[in-house]
């Protein structure tokens, strides 16, 4: 057995993968439909080279992928409650939960949340009851914040509309609750009550375009319409829930994005990316051979789309991106290239003061509660204006703290710690990291003028609060960053000579783009703004 495969199926390793996140393939609304037991209707546009044409060969394939599963599926805590669960409310709540965690979001990431949230919320009434201070803190570093937050609405609205009973098909699910798209609703329906409705995901549509080699843009609508009519027409009216996560562990685990492992494949008999890629090889080694004399400048013989040759097909590869040998299977899917994220710049000051006992508090403000990262808290932030140079952007940032500081702040007294970059869905988002040491009494100047201050909701935090606040991961990120410019500057520690700020250029050279990239030594963000300006 592979190291890889060894590790599949103890459920690590492979949990990394880029193919073991849910992505939708479309955000046009459709309406989930069951499985009736027939096959896809064949277009002129589409010919049975892309569909399953013989029941006998959906049996086999149901099988053969079944009897995998049942000895390789990893253990996983969402399907351990699923399985045991007998009340169809918690059962489908549970599944709800995991689905909704895992869109977007490695498995690996998910398990530890997942069994917090569940021990914290273990019915929908429990998470109906919660305030969305609660569920930011619970989601903070899980990304896509929107999720936790519409999970909750739909749990109040399934206990205050529909008496706390979950909607009972997948159609129900998608119309009734929100948040719950076509996806999440089949997979909810098929695992929980058995409904035979088929599921595609990213790993779907994966499995799907390989086993028949659909080459056209898998997130066009059209190609997307014609991957759930496969997935309903494949699905296993005996056992749907096993079956859709049984395709989608064998596209997390097996058909990976890069490195498919074919060999190990349970369905490699039904997939004609696969059945391309031998009879390549096939002829290749013939030609090496010189079995292949009198035909060797002639293309092997493949199956191919009979709409193809006639220019007609809508899911093949288009004309000016035929098959690459070079890629094999990895030819498919194909997608239309995403638009890269826009680079954004955002100032963000690390403001502190001496609080209560001595202890040092640190002030985060709560973003709004819609938009990006709803309700989440952060360090007093700026977003960059444009055409602003860095003394113009640093003066307005600290225009912007200096009601928090409850005091003049001279504009010296604003350090420069370096710049953090964070990744969101679209935005490249680059902090650009001060800190700022409030003197005096901050404790009173600033805590008194707090009843004075309008705009969003702020609170001072110690280290150990801001830790356990509904912040997202770039904040953290912001924190770490502190963390080191205390020991690349003026941090008080034997190892740190040089004083902080005497080298502007060597501090604004200090990027810190992953938590991973830190220093083996560090010293605390207390100690580093404990220590005397300009010392
Ligand atoms: Fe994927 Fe290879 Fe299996 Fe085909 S044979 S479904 S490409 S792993
Ligand atoms: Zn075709």
């Amino acid at each position: 057995m592979s190291k890889l495969r060894a590790a599949a199926r103890s459920g690590r390793g492979l949990q990394q993968g880029a193919g073991d996140v849910r992505k939708s393939p479309r955000r046009r609304r459709e309406t989930v439909s069951s499985h009736k037991g027939v096959l896809p209707p064949v277009s002129a546009q589409q010919s049975a080279y892309h569909l399953f044409s013989h029941p006998a060969e959906i049996e086999a394939f149901r099988k053969n992928l079944l009897a995998w599963y049942d000895k390789c599926k990893r253990d996983l805590p969402w399907r351990k409650l699923a399985a045991s669960e007998s009340d169809t409310n918690r059962r489908a709540y549970a599944v709800w939960v995991s689905e909704i965690m895992l869109q977007q979001t490695q498995v690996a990431t998910v398990i530890d949340y997942y069994n917090r949230w569940m021990q914290k919320w273990p019915t929908l009434q429990a998470l109906a009851r919660a305030s969305l201070e609660d569920v930011n803190e619970l989601w903070a570093g899980l990304g896509y914040y929107s999720r936790g937050k519409r999970l909750q609405e739909a749990a109040q609205k399934v206990v205050s509309e529909l008496a706390g009973q979950m909607p009972g098909t997948a159609e129900e699910l998608q119309t009734l609750l929100p948040g719950v798209g076509r996806y999440t609703a089949g997979a909810i329906a098929s695992i929980s009550y058995g409904q035979a409705t088929g599921v595609v995901d990213g790993n779907v549509i994966r499995v799907l375009c390989r086993v028949r080699c659909i080459g056209a843009d898998s997130s066009s609508p059209a190609v997307a319409d014609r991957l759930w009519d496969l997935a309903h027409a494949l699905v296993d009216p005996a056992r749907p829930g096993d079956f859709n996560q049984a395709m989608m562990e064998l596209g997390a685990t097996v058909c990976t994005p890069r490195v498919p492992l074919c060999l190990e494949c349970p369905v490699k008999q039904h997939c004609r990316a696969r059945c391309r890629v031998e009879k390549e090889l096939e002829f290749a080694s013939k030609r090496l051979l010189g079995k292949a004399a009198s035909s060797c400048s002639q293309a092997p013989d493949i199956e191919e789309c009979a709409a193809a040759a006639a220019g007609s097909c809508s899911l093949c590869p288009p004309a000016t991106e035929p098959w690459d040998s070079r890629l094999g299977v990895a030819n498919f899917p194909r997608r239309a290239a995403k638009k890269p994220p826009r680079a954004e710049r955002t100032a963000t000051c690390v403001l502190e003061r001496r609080g209560h006992r001595g202890e040092p508090e640190y002030l985060i403000v709560q973003r709004p509660n819609s938009g990006l990262l709803a309700g989440l808290w952060e360090f007093p932030s700026l977003p960059w204006g444009p055409g602003l140079t860095e003394k113009q952007q640093r003066e307005a940032l600290l225009g912007h703290v200096q009601a928090w500081a409850g005091e003049a702040v001279a504009g010296g007294r604003l350090q420069h710690i370096g710049e953090v970059g964070h990744v969101f869905s679209h935005i490249h988002q680059t902090y650009v990291v001060y800190s700022l040491l409030l003197g005096g009494d901050p404790e009173v100047a600033a805590g008194g003028r707090a009843e004075e201050l309008q705009g969003p909701a702020f609170r001072w935090v110690t280290q150990a609060e801001f830790q356990q606040s509904a912040v997202s991961t770039a904040m953290k990120k912001v924190w770490k960053a502190c963390e080191r410019g205390s020991c690349e500057g003026r941090g008080p520690g034997k190892g740190c000579k040089r004083k902080w700020g005497a080298d502007p250029l060597r501090a604004s050279q200090l990027k810190v783009e992953a938590e991973g990239s830190l220093p083996p030594r560090q010293l605390s963000l207390d100690a580093f703004l404990k220590a005397p300006a300009g010392k």
